[in-house]
């Protein structure tokens, strides 16, 4: 790269808006583009324990529940998706959120609430 485009950048990047914002800092939460693929919601009540979104799974985040229902281990989780678009009912999805600190695993764990 030439010296006088690099020194261009530089000054631009130097002068122009920031690339970044100061989340946390800022009060409000920064917009999350289409598609993105966040912490999992599981409706139980509408899974049907076909099992196809533990047979899918790539990183082992799903196990068998108790009543044919499935465990969401989002510790384990690596957001590919997959259960998501194999489920027949739309019980499962993958949502916006992406402030996920906890101090306990257990907060992780997305499952049934008998
Ligand atoms: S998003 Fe991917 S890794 Fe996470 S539970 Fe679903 S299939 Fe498994
Ligand atoms: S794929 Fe959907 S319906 Fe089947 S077990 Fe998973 S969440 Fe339930």
């Amino acid at each position: 790269m030439k010296i006088g485009v690099m020194l261009r950048d530089a000054l631009r990047r130097l002068l122009g808006r920031p690339l970044t914002i100061g989340y946390p800092l800022k009060p409000e939460r920064p917009a999350t583009p289409r598609g993105y693929r966040g912490m999992i919601a599981y409706d139980w009540e509408t899974c049907i324990g076909c099992m196809l979104c533990l047979k899918v799974c790539p990183s082992g985040a799903v196990s068998v529940a108790d009543r044919r229902k499935v465990t969401f281990d989002v510790g384990r989780c690596i957001f590919c998706g997959q259960c998501a678009e194999i489920c027949p009912v739309g019980a499962v999805r993958l949502t916006s959120e992406f402030e996920m600190v906890a101090v306990d695993r257990s907060a992780y764990r997305v499952g049934p609430r008998w």
